[in-house]
């Protein structure tokens, strides 16, 4: 792959010299516009080279981007690898193996009433210069992910990391303005001010991952150019675990699932819902899963990561207070450590329940049956993600069908989100459109449809 892009030396230079310090938000958007209007992105040998030096870019600075992933949140090198580096790459190939397929114009079946030779097809369109802000908690990956798309659609594109992972973007801030001309992606750092003077310019679409307030305004500022958006956002994802299930392979899954990332992910399991009896079995069994999986101190496991901030540290450690820790619940401010944590006894009507936790608590609810559960997730806004432990397909079929959420997993929790066949997004509070894989191409363009009827 190495080889097959152009020489990075040039692009540095190139790079550096056309973005001086002092441009404006309205000059940068200007001139990602104006190489959009060349026609340059269109074509598919465009589209594949900078998705190539998307990839060289990871691949040949692996050492780096792990070393940034392990300061902001002490991801280890193996989980950082997999989820932040490989499954970006992976979506890269995908990208790469399919894009000319995806790209072929479609026919539309024509009406016999308009005669043999009229025809109709339907064919993407690039949009322009779209903008792309991100989150801290997978800060390299929700950069990059939504940046495969946005190019592989031939579009320009503004990246604008998260300042809250300081180490990862500016590691990343600094590599794609060396993998790439600026004319063609340029990196706008910093957080609310930086964001609210990119916001007033023009864009042809908007990508947003992070929380629902910051959505709304994003929305917001989107609306007055009329730019559609693509809103990424969380939620409180539930868990329900039937009679059926088996308690200890639950556990063991729960376990992996949602203390990845010390809990911060958009997509970790929130709260379980099950009967009394489910709940009295499942939570020794999550003690049992945490101690195979982080041994008796996990603050001084290398598996276990750590929160981002004091700042969010504080708003955590107040969640405790919603429940009993039935596991863990030690902490530690000055090392940013919150121990895998099983909150029971835990109130509706608590804390706990009324924000997303986006860290590592699970708090487990007791509900009487199926009935309840659903009713009680219904009550609620609609989650990103939707988990089931169950061996019935009547179980599942009621769930699926009676409860609205962005994806579903049955059996292993975020295994939705690995699947790059799947749209990827959420519904409702958890955030409109969806993206990976061929989805990303579909967000990314226009669906242009066109007739043809011959003169003769
Ligand atoms: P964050 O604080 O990094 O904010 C996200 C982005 O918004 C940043 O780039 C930031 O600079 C920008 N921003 C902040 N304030 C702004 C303002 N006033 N105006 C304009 N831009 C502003 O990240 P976060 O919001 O704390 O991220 C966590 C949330 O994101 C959780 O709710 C989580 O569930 C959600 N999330 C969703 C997904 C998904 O794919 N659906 C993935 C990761 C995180």
């Amino acid at each position: 792959m190495h080889q097959e892009r152009s020489n990075p030396m040039t692009t540095t230079q190139a790079t550096e010299s056309r973005t001086p310090r002092s441009e404006t938000a309205a000059e940068v958007v200007g001139r990602l516009r104006a190489t959009f209007n060349t026609g340059v992105t269109r074509g598919l040998d465009w589209r594949v080279d900078q998705l190539q030096r998307l990839r060289a870019l990871l691949v040949e600075n692996e050492q780096e981007l792990l070393e940034a992933l392990w300061a902001d949140l002490r991801k280890n090198a193996a989980e950082a690898k997999t989820q932040e580096i490989d499954f970006t790459v992976a979506d890269i190939d995908e990208t790469l193996a399919n894009l000319e397929s995806w790209l072929q114009p479609r026919p539309v079946e024509v009406p016999a009433h308009f005669g043999p030779t009229t025809t109709a097809y339907t064919t993407y369109d690039p949009l322009g210069v779209v903008l792309v802000i991100a989150p801290w908690n997978f800060p390299l990956h929700l950069l990059i992910d939504p940046v495969i798309g946005a190019l592989a659609a031939g579009n320009t594109v503004v990246a604008k990391p998260s300042e809250i992972s300081v180490h990862t973007s500016a590691v990343a801030s600094r590599l794609l303005r060396q993998y790439f001309d600026a004319d063609v992606l340029t990196v706008v750092e910093g957080g609310a001010e930086e964001t609210t003077a990119l916001l007033a310019q023009r864009f042809d679409h908007i990508f947003y991952t992070g929380n629902g307030a910051v959505g709304r305004i994003v929305m917001a500022a989107a609306a007055k150019n009329l730019t559609p958006v693509t809103l990424e956002l969380g939620g409180k994802s539930p868990v329900f675990v039937a009679p059926d299930a088996d308690v200890d392979e639950t556990a063991k899954r729960l376990v992996g699932a949602k203390f990845g990332n010390a809990g911060q992910q958009c997509i970790a399991p929130d709260y379980v819902l099950a009967d009394p009896a489910t709940a009295a079995a499942l939570v020794p069994a999550l003690r049992a899963a945490v101690d195979a999986q982080f041994g008796s101190s996990p603050q001084t496991s290398s598996g276990f990561g750590r929160i981002i901030n004091e700042r969010h540290f504080d708003r955590l450690t107040r969640l405790l207070d919603s429940g009993r820790a039935a596991v863990g619940g030690e902490h530690d401010r000055d090392d940013l450590f919150i121990a895998p944590t099983v909150l029971t006894d835990v109130d509706p009507a608590s804390p706990v329940m009324q924000e997303e936790i986006f860290g590592p608590i699970l708090a487990v609810v007791e509900v009487e049956d199926l009935d309840a559960a659903i009713a009680f997730i219904n009550e609620r806004d609609k989650p990103l993600a939707l988990y089931a432990f169950t061996e019935s397909e009547a179980v599942k079929s009621r769930l699926l069908n009676e409860t609205s959420s962005g994806g579903v997993a049955w059996g292993q929790p975020v295994m939705q989100l690995l699947m790059t066949g799947l749209p990827f997004g959420g519904v409702g509070e958890s955030g409109m459109g969806r993206y990976h894989g061929r989805y990303s191409l579909e967000t990314f363009s226009h669906l242009k449809g066109v007739a043809d009827v011959p003169l003769s």
